[in-house]
């Protein structure tokens, strides 16, 4: 205690008291050494003394130990190392504070001080091992974040919180190898990221400091370099983008569809692209003038050879511009023909630095020319060589091409292609004699589009008529454009004049045909009346015939011999014979003159058949036939001509009686179906052979028409049936097998008229009337 109390009364001694934890005394020695006054430090607490000196390092206040080395910063921010001694009295504390002797670093280590006065490059010291900042120029302090460029905010911190991202760096690991092998280590061009000012670069020689055996000090040595690297940068991106850009060019300049290539003006191939390399570089790995020291021949456009210096390239160099010229080179026997354009290119002196030659091959071009020019001449050979003309009118209606057959009717083609349309000399017309005018001409046409196909005009030129035939059509490219018209002509004038005498010859010959035709008709017309007159003329008499035959029955039958009677019969039956040859005629030459009369009438057509068929019995009986009606109906009214129908039926029954021989069966049946009635007669007779068929429709047509032939007739029964049946509005059908038998099939109209009429007349006026029918229909049979 006599001990503090004498201490306190040392001024020479280093310290300062607290009492009541408050600063309550500061030595004068304290204030010496660590620069600050009593008045800067009075009333404050340990920790805010101990961080005003920022004593280090790591100081616990708490349980700081009685004795121990430290070290602080004086108000200038002087290092000073330390010792601290604590002595505790209740109510007081006194910490002794002595610098160390000799410590000072601006003493032990002169050159350190006077190389942080250099400001030069920064410089910097750090404690080993704790790494605190003890001493630095502002130029090193310059270099760090702010505040940290401030020796305030920085002196006597460790080196991770003044120096951002410290931790775990590349830089640390340098520090840490020099501290380790105690060599400087050098760091080049050290990036580093800081927030305010980016990217940084620095080159820096880290020293460790020894004193005594252990390494006490780091000193960093550091020189900013961020400009110079962000030059150099700048400079090798320039480089870089220079670069592609050269590649890019490059590559623009090989991907040039032509040939390229540049030559100096000393005649050497300064650059070219691969086409040209191919095409014209012969010696590529010696970037020599070219064709120098090459075999190729040169050729110009009219097949004259060409010296190299002549070679567009070389007469570029001598200020010369070429355009498309054609040159052909013949290399190791391969021809091939290039396009070449050369210009000259000029210094700022406007003298000639060197030639730029672009080129084409275009052998394959001039190959196909020939081609085309060679077909072209073969084409017009043979359009030249056609008997017709042949003339191209292009869009204006201009003529592009006519061949010889075309130049011989030159004044004609002006006209239709329009360019006399003034000459009133000539005149064109169209077949009918329609004069054409400007527009509807037909070359007019074509160029519209139009397609013309042997159309014929008539040209009149100094009275004299010229008749062409013209075809035509536009003529397109691929994508539709029109290319020119393309026109046929021929001089079908002799034909025409042909023409005209072959249609008067044809027209007389018809004429006379025509005439002959209806001397014919006339001819016919009069045997068929004459045949009219005739028949009605024999009926007369044969009508008187069989009358008086009746009567000498009628009057004296059993008077008479029976020779007499077979001898009046025979005469009966030729005079019904007779008479039905004449009606039949009649009939025949009535239907040629158009004079058929039609009278339909309703009648109950089951009864009337009915009728018919009873009134043939006695002839189907003579020859043991059996006769046979088939119907559903009993009673079935429709309109027909009795007259008509009468006639078909009786025909058709005669034919089947004598047609089939004896014992057979002949069955006539009736039937209606849908709109018609059909009427069949078929029978087991002898048959119509198949090639027979449509004769026996015919006038005179039989199948036996010889003179031995075994049953009578004319051949004109089925002919008149065809025609009734036709003339009631129906159809006939045969079928037939030769000696089988025959159907003959009439369908008619299933129709009804409106006039009223008693359509079952009585039974005996039919059989009266049919029987006198039926005996002359049946004349041909004998009973
Ligand atoms: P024709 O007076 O000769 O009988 P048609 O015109 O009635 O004249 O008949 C023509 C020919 O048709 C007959 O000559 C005969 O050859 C053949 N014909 C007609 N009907 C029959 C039939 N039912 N059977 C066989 N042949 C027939």
């Amino acid at each position: 205690m006599e001990d503090r109390r004498y201490l306190e009364c040392i001024e020479e001694i280093s310290y300062i008291l607290l009492k009541n934890h408050k600063v309550f005394k500061v030595s004068q020695q304290f204030a010496e050494i660590t620069e600050y006054t009593t008045a800067d430090l009075l009333g404050k607490s340990i920790a805010e003394i101990f961080k005003i000196l920022r004593v280090g390092p790591s100081v616990d206040i708490k349980n700081i130990a009685e004795k121990a080395d430290y070290f602080l910063f004086t108000k200038s921010l002087e290092f000073r190392s330390i010792s601290i001694e604590i002595i505790k009295e209740e109510g007081s504390q006194l910490f002794i504070i002595r610098e160390k002797p000799n410590s000072r670093l601006e003493a032990k280590h002169t050159y350190l001080s006077e190389l942080c006065k250099s400001n030069f490059v920064g410089v910097a010291v750090y404690s080993v091992p704790d790494m605190i900042l003890i001493k630095a120029n502002q130029q090193y302090l310059d270099f760090l974040e702010p505040p940290f460029n401030k020796s305030y905010y920085s002196i006597g911190k460790n080196i991770d919180k003044i120096i951002l991202g410290w931790s775990g760096s590349k830089v640390e690991k340098f520090w840490k190898e020099a501290i380790l092998t105690g060599k400087a280590v050098q760091v080049k061009e050290y990036e580093h990221i800081g927030y305010e000012r980016g990217i940084t670069y620095w080159d820096s020689i880290i020293i460790p400091v020894t004193e005594g055996e252990s390494i006490k000090y780091v000193v960093s040595n550091t020189y900013e370099v961020t400009e110079k690297v962000l030059n150099r940068k700048k400079v090798e991106e320039q480089i870089d983008a220079i670069n592609l850009q050269n590649k890019e060019m490059e590559a623009v300049f090989e991907s040039i569809p032509n040939g390229v290539f540049v030559r100096s003006k000393e005649g050497d191939i300064l650059q070219q692209n691969e086409i040209s390399r191919k095409l014209i570089e012969h010696s590529n790995e010696s970037k020599t003038s070219y064709g120098k020291n090459s075999e190729a021949k040169y050729f110009n456009e009219s097949g004259k050879e060409i010296d190299i210096e002549d070679m567009p390239s070389f007469r570029a160099l001598k200020g010369e511009k070429i355009k498309n010229q054609r040159i052909t080179v013949v290399d190791n026997g391969k021809e091939s023909v290039l396009d070449m354009s050369s210009s000259p290119i000029y210094d700022k002196e406007n003298t000639v630095l060197m030639s730029v030659t672009a080129f084409d091959d275009i052998t394959e071009l001039v190959s196909n020319e020939k081609k085309i020019r060679n077909n072209r001449e073969q084409l017009k050979a043979i359009i030249d060589n056609m008997s017709d003309g042949v003339v191209a009118i292009g869009k204006c209606g201009n003529l592009v091409m006519l061949n010889k057959a075309a130049e011989k009717h030159f004044n004609v083609i002006k006209i239709i292609e329009g360019r006399n349309k003034n000459d009133s000399e000539i005149e064109y017309f169209d077949v009918n004699m329609k004069e054409l005018r400007e527009g509807s001409l037909p070359s007019d046409r074509i160029l519209r589009g139009e397609i013309i196909t042997e159309y014929r005009i008539i040209i009149k030129r100094y009275s004299e008529n010229i008749y062409m035939c013209i075809s035509g059509s536009p003529v397109y490219d691929d994508s539709g454009n029109f290319l020119f018209g393309m026109m046929c002509m021929k001089d079908i004038t002799e034909k025409v004049k042909q023409e005209r005498i072959i249609k008067s010859q044809h027209d007389s010959v018809l004429q006379a045909e025509f005439e002959r035709n209806e001397a014919l008709e006339k001819t016919i017309a009069m045997k068929d009346e004459f045949l009219s007159i005739i028949s009605h003329e024999f009926r007369t008499p044969l009508n008187v015939i069989n009358s008086a035959v009746q009567a000498m029955e009628y009057i004296c039958f059993n008077e008479l011999s029976n020779n007499t009677k077979k001898y009046l019969g025979m005469i009966k039956l030729n005079t019904f014979r007779q008479l039905r040859l004449v009606n039949n005629i009649l009939d025949i030459t009535s239907s040629n003159l158009k004079s058929t009369k039609i009278n339909k009438k309703n009648i109950d057509i089951v009864f009337f058949i009915d009728a018919i068929v009873e009134s043939v019995r006695s002839y189907a009986n003579k020859k043991e036939i059996d006769l046979i009606l088939e119907t559903s109906y009993k009673e079935f009214v429709v309109a027909i001509d009795s007259e008509k129908f009468e006639r078909i039926l009786l025909n058709l029954l005669s034919n089947a009686i004598k047609f089939t021989s004896n014992n057979k069966k002949i069955t006539v049946r009736f039937n209606t179906l849908k709109e018609n009635i059909f009427i069949e007669v078929s029978d087991e007779g002898i048959g119509i052979p198949s090639d027979k068929i449509d004769t026996i429709f015919e006038q005179f047509g039989q199948v036996d028409s010889s003179l031995s032939r075994q049953v009578e007739g004319t051949g004109l029964g089925l002919s008149l049936v065809k025609k009734f049946v036709e003339d009631l509005g129906g159809r006939i059908f045969v079928n037939s097998k030769v000696s089988k038998g025959s159907a003959f099939i009439v369908m008619l109209p299933n129709e009804k008229v409106t006039e009223t009429y008693e359509y079952r007349s009585s039974k005996e006026f039919f059989y009266n009337h049919i029987l006198e029918s039926t005996r002359v229909e049946f004349s041909d049979i004998y009973l």
